[in-house]
């Protein structure tokens, strides 16, 4: 059955100055050549060339449009495409698309262009994860790190850690064939040194997780406390403008309040909850279960009580019941100082000491920028720790004098694992899976 030939809006839905239809296949050229006219024959045009034309359709008009072409196996999926840009109203793009249908194309699934340019050897899979990251960055972080992929900052590594492994697999392997043989005339000199070398470049990129996961996901920071100590205020040094309400009088804050920071290239999702107390009003009551719950799901609390006098039981109860990190934060230093080790001591209010608040955020969770690449996803982090536990196993092996058979098996594992993280062997339900998640002419 031959391949067939896609298309799908690949801007946003919606009205816009222009809109790109996006055509990928084995008749993408003869497709989109039946429904355009223009001066030179898209047909006889050259890749990676612009054509001025007219959509048409019965004889008539439907718009003005030019035609970006680009062919196989040139293109983002390896295969002929055809863009055309037509004006941005979407009577016109479904127009277009339903007489690109009516012509033998077939509408694309999410995510399928870039599905076609991974099949295509276009891409690898942590390259095309790359290309959903980079459209949903929240930061510029997240955009660096997902860019950096994009272009192979993650497939390098692993890819030259795979082949290092391979080296050594055949050091292994001809020491198992000739076992009277030197092994180091194999190249199988200092094979434990070289498994170790590999095991911690391994564990190196294993911690980058936090943060890859971080970045894509962003983390989510409740600001929680008694009432009037400041946590709106607070959230608005944070944040840098006024976003929660700031007032004198206790129990303002009853849903929760949301803002997005960039700490450091992450995304950090602050929520100003309602401060916790006993309260005989009915709203108030629902807002401090909500702060509760949002407590209880956040992965860090800013705990804000003033400074210059202690903690009051229903503060001491309030902390005990955290489970996540918990910076602890004595405010309102400008009425009073604080001599407490274990507490940061801000002024929200003056804006003094906001930014210790933020560096603390990222140290405590450990999100640090490291050097070079950094895991996105689950999936590259399950291949990249089963890859490290194979090599730990192979060290061992190889350390116990089971130089041969034994050391094999687990360097042919940890092969495999890698070549999963970079999608050459991973099978089409997982491939499928991810490609799910792309968005529509994408
Ligand atoms: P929340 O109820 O915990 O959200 O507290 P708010 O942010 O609404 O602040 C309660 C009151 O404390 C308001 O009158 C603020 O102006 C005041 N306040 C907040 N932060 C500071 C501070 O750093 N210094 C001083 N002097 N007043 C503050």
């Amino acid at each position: 059955m031959s391949v067939p030939t896609i298309c799908a809006l690949s801007t946003p839905y919606g009205r816009g100055g222009i809109a790109v239809i996006r055509i990928s296949g084995p008749r993408a050229v003869e497709i989109t050549s039946k429904i355009f006219v223009s001066k030179q024959p898209l047909e006889n045009a050259d890749s990676h060339t612009v054509t001025f034309g007219r959509v048409v359709h019965e004889g008539g008009t439907v718009d003005q449009a030019l035609v970006s072409l680009f062919r196989g196996p040139g293109s983002f999926t390896g295969e002929d495409v055809c863009e055309i840009n037509c004006h941005g109203g979407m009577v016109i793009v479904n127009k277009i698309i339903d007489i690109l249908i009516e012509n033998g194309c077939t509408m694309a699934e999410p995510g399928e262009f870039t599905k076609r340019a991974f099949l295509n050897g276009k891409l690898s899979l942590t390259e095309a994860e790359a290309v959903k990251d980079v459209i949903d960055a929240r930061t510029d972080g997240a955009l660096w790190a997902a860019v950096n992929r994009l272009e192979g900052g993650l497939t390098g590594p692993v890819v030259s850690m795979r082949e290092k492994l391979l080296k050594l697999l055949a050091a292994v392997q001809v020491a198992s064939d000739f076992p009277d043989e030197d092994a180091e005339d194999f190249g199988g000199e200092d094979m434990a040194g070289r498994l170790k070398e590999i095991y911690s470049e391994l564990e190196a990129l294993k911690n980058t997780a936090r943060r890859g996961e971080a970045l894509r996901e962003g983390i989510s920071c409740a600001i929680c406390g008694l009432p009037n100590t400041g946590k709106s205020s607070l959230l608005n040094a944070l944040y840098e403008r006024e976003k929660a309400i700031v007032t004198d009088i206790a129990g303002t804050t009853r849903d929760v309040v949301e803002a997005w920071i960039d700490l450091e290239g992450v995304p950090v999702r602050l929520g100003d909850t309602a401060g916790i107390r006993e309260s005989a009003d009915t709203v108030e009551k629902i807002g401090v279960k909500m702060s509760l719950d949002y407590i209880r799901q956040a992965d860090i609390c800013l705990f804000v009580t003033e400074a210059g006098r202690g903690l009051v039981p229903e503060e001491e109860e309030l902390l005990a019941g955290i489970k996540c990190p918990v910076i602890k934060i004595a405010n309102k230093t400008d009425l009073s100082p604080d001599g407490r080790e274990d507490f940061i001591k801000i002024s929200a209010a003056c804006g003094v000491g906001t930014d210790e608040v933020k560096k603390e955020i990222i140290r405590l969770l450990g999100l640090g920028a490291p050097a070079g690449a950094v895991i996105a996803n689950r999936r590259q982090l399950q291949a990249v720790i089963r890859a490290m536990e194979a090599v730990g196993r192979a060290l061992s092996s190889v350390e116990a004098g089971f130089y041969s058979d034994l050391a094999a098996i687990d360097i042919r594992a940890a092969v495999e694992a890698l070549g999963e993280a970079e999608g050459l062997s991973v099978d089409d339900e997982t491939v499928n899976k991810i490609f799910e998640e792309f968005c529509l002419g994408k």
